[in-house]
């Protein structure tokens, strides 16, 4: 069972796709014009949260947050 929520703030995406050369879960979209980074899933497990989390770390707008499910935690 997906214990993290993936949200990514689409409006704050500047389109490096530094996300999506890190993790296989994102991927870069055309958004009215504008590349975009998507996640495939936004519900993942532990074997998951890692290369989230990377893909996170490497955003230089801070535009993906990952949230634990069960306590509401914001893990990054
Ligand atoms: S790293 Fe951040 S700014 Fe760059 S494409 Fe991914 S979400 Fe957008």
């Amino acid at each position: 069972m997906a214990k993290y929520t993936i949200k990514n703030d689409i409006d704050e995406c500047i389109g490096c796709a530094a996300c999506a050369a890190i993790c296989s879960n994102w991927e870069m979209v055309e958004v009215n014009g504008d590349e975009k980074a998507k996640p495939l899933k936004t519900e993942i497990d532990d074997s998951e949260l890692e290369d989230n989390k990377e893909a996170a770390e490497s955003c230089p707008v801070e535009a993906i947050h990952i949230v634990d499910k069960e306590t509401g935690k914001k893990i990054i």
